[in-house]
């Protein structure tokens, strides 16, 4: 970094631009009955085709069931779960 960029970093930093969002430095923890809103649909698809879903107890090809209905998104433990089978 030369003095020309130390400058313009030391400006940015004092002009108050917002720091990138980043989530705390603890690994996300997450319960198994949360609803993985950030998987890909055809991730999602993917799950729901290959394994019940242990939270709701949807079956093989159905969707996770959530208080208000189908979900769009599946359970954290659906998505532990595929992941835990042999391929
Ligand atoms: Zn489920």
């Amino acid at each position: 970094m030369n003095l020309e960029q130390a400058c313009e970093f030391l400006q940015g930093a004092a002009s108050g631009m917002p720091a990138p969002v980043r989530a705390p430095s603890a690994p996300v923890e997450r319960q198994d009955t949360d609803v993985r809103e950030d998987k890909q649909m055809r991730e999602n698809i993917a799950i729901r085709d290959d394994v019940a879903c242990p939270v709701c107890g949807a079956a093989i090809g159905e969707r996770c069931i959530g208080e208000n209905g189908t979900l769009a998104f599946l359970h954290h433990g659906r998505v532990i779960a595929a992941a835990e089978l042999p391929i």
